[in-house]
């Protein structure tokens, strides 16, 4: 599904529990693609094949598998990095997330390229793609979210859904830190709020309104 401009969603169609997947198509030098969450491998109750389901719909929008450049996670728990590490390794891809996400990730099988810190994050050489990457702790210790003022999309992993928010059960989770991000990412100015699972919703809300009243409720 095209968002914006060359920013496409994958809102995960399956049964079993897996993560939503976006991908910037073409943002990077030779026209390589970013991808942010690729998700399970396989979904671990019904072997759902996660990461062929997410390159068969990327094919479909002209996104070649063979043409990742990097993919950045969010953070590291299995249902939206364990594909990383097979894109990673099969396709040559570079793995980025931040550093208190690392031993996660190594715990899962992976191997970080880049280190990501808040701030801005530059894509492109000719025509460039400007990101702001947003530390977003609370749901897990090194997540983050990203942020895209040009087109006000903020890819908000498992901070934020459709009227919930992330679990702050999970090692490393902590209830006060997702608060206090929730409420910075509040005052974003977005049009696009992109979450990281389809629960209630496929996680994809359209338009400042319904953004802000997703946040509100959320906030109660
Ligand atoms: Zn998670």
């Amino acid at each position: 599904m095209n968002i914006v401009k060359n920013l496409y969603a994958y809102v995960w169609p399956g049964n079993d529990n897996n993560c939503n997947s976006f991908v910037f198509k073409g943002v990077l030098n030779n026209g390589k693609h970013l991808v942010v969450d690729p998700g399970h491998l396989f979904t671990p109750s019904y072997q759902e094949p996660g990461l062929s389901r997410l390159l068969e719909s990327m094919e479909k929008d002209g996104i070649s598998s063979a043409s990742i450049g990097l993919v950045i996670l969010t953070h590291a728990h299995p249902d939206h990095c364990e594909s990383a590490i097979v894109i990673q390794q099969e396709m040559g891809a570079l793995v980025a997330l931040h550093e208190a996400e690392e031993a996660a990730f190594k715990r899962a099988g992976g191997k970080v390229d880049l280190y990501l810190q808040e701030g801005a994050l530059e894509l492109g050489s000719n025509e460039k793609t400007d990101l702001q990457i947003l530390h977003s702790p609370g749901h897990a210790p090194g997540h983050v979210t990203i942020y895209w003022p040009a087109e006000k999309v903020l890819i908000a992993g498992d901070c934020i859904f459709y009227r919930s928010t992330g679990r702050t059960d999970f090692p490393g989770g902590n209830a006060a830190a997702l608060r206090s991000t929730i409420a910075r990412l509040s005052r974003f100015d977005i049009e696009y709020l992109l979450c990281g699972h389809p629960y209630g919703n496929p996680g994809i809300l359209k338009g400042r309104d319904k953004v802000q009243e997703n946040f509100a409720y959320i906030q109660g």
